[in-house]
């Protein structure tokens, strides 16, 4: 590597100093989750709760907020980004499409109509990456379901990872790539060992490797928690609702919402927080973004678009190994599962491996944050 220039120097000083002045970080850590419970009355409900009154709405009909489902599903891709954006409270032609699209995204029954299945799907947490882009759906149900469009789709085992249009990935020849923390945000090595086996999780299935490195600036991938607008047009909302978003490649931003509760260690299946969210299985899937992957219609897989709150799901499924393959082919080691070959990243120990005890809740809380560096 070429020695760096002064004037390059001089520019790097000053992007840091910039954006460790603008950074305010006020971090809890709190080693047994009911301590936290009294302080904080916790919310039960997420961003989107307030779509659960929808319930049996249909096309026709005027109903007070629904221009806010309008906007998320628009977020997500199912109403093109095309203006006007004001959209009105009635259930037009365009909120029954999205419905139809979005419900054979999710493997449910094809009516156009908000019916309680379907809205106990959107309500979940979810990623904050669109599910169609560019008007192309990226989930695999969407394209291949044609045929049988008002029942469940059959198990079958045709592959449904995807991958972004175009399909962008890390160069041909890539081995390794270099990932870094926001420094703004003062992360322990407990935290940033979750990231660590997120990493590991998709090393072990392709030649690519990651390696952590302190220059934030000149990392690949650049990870940092952030609250609300922080500048890259796809505001946080607060608890639970959108968790995460992470771009395709070679962008290499990874953005986690500093508002929801993060679970760094211990078994979040067990929390007594009902926003209570898994870091690990939130930093698996957004890897998978990262290195090209769209979302996946297989709930099963790691790419599939949301996640329940106390809800761990860390283990690549045999469909986000397939989709990481296509891109990048495997890794010679690999011995076909992993499994049996990582069982001690499971659920069942309750991430013993990142905490000091497994019944030890380990919450991470950023209460207050600005970000200006992107
Ligand atoms: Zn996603
Ligand atoms: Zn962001």
């Amino acid at each position: 590597m070429n020695k760096p220039q002064p004037h390059q120097l001089i520019i790097f000083a000053f992007l840091l100093s910039f954006s460790l002045a603008n950074v305010v970080v006020s971090a809890r850590l709190f080693p047994n989750v009911s301590s936290w419970l009294p302080a904080h009355a916790p919310s039960l409900g997420g961003a989107w709760d307030a779509f659960r009154n929808f319930t049996g709405c249909h096309r026709g009909d005027n109903y007070d907020g629904l221009a806010n489902l309008k906007s998320y599903f628009q977020r997500f891709g199912y109403i093109p980004h095309a203006p006007p954006s004001n959209f009105s409270d009635e259930f037009d032609d365009a909120l029954e499409s999205a419905i139809k699209t979005y419900q054979k995204n999710f493997n449910l029954n094809v009516t156009g109509v908000l019916d309680d299945a379907t809205l106990r799907q959107i309500v979940l947490p979810r990623c904050g990456v669109a599910d169609i882009v560019n008007g192309t759906t990226t989930m695999n149900a969407g394209k291949g379901n044609e045929t049988a469009p008002f029942s469940k789709p059959r198990f079958h085992s045709v592959a449904h990872y995807s991958v972004f249009p175009g399909m962008p990935r890390w160069p041909v020849g890539t081995q390794e790539l270099t990932y870094a923390f926001n420094p703004g945000n003062g992360l322990s090595d407990t935290v940033k060992g979750v990231f660590a086996a997120a990493f590991a999780r998709w090393a072990e299935v392709t030649s690519l490797t990651f390696r952590e490195t302190s220059s934030y600036l000149g990392a690949d991938i650049r990870i940092g928690f952030f609250s609300g607008d922080h500048g890259d047009g796809e505001p946080f909302d607060g608890s639970l609702g959108t968790l995460a978003h992470a771009f395709s490649p070679t962008n290499g931003r990874f953005h986690l919402d500093a508002d929801e509760d993060w679970v760094v260690s211990g078994d979040v299946t067990r929390s007594a927080l009902s926003t209570a969210v898994d870091l690990e299985s939130v930093a698996v899937h957004e890897i998978g973004h990262l290195l090209g992957l769209g979302h996946s219609s297989m709930e099963e897989a790691v790419m599939f678009p949301t996640i329940s709150s106390r809800k761990k799901k860390v283990v690549l499924s045999q469909d986000d190994i397939t989709g990481i393959q296509y891109l990048y082919g495997s890794n010679p080691n690999y011995n076909g599962s992993t499994a049996t070959s990582a069982p001690e990243r499971d659920s069942s120990d309750g991430g013993s491996r990142v905490g000091p005890s497994w019944s030890v809740f380990t919450l991470l809380t950023f209460s207050y944050l600005y970000f200006t560096l992107l």
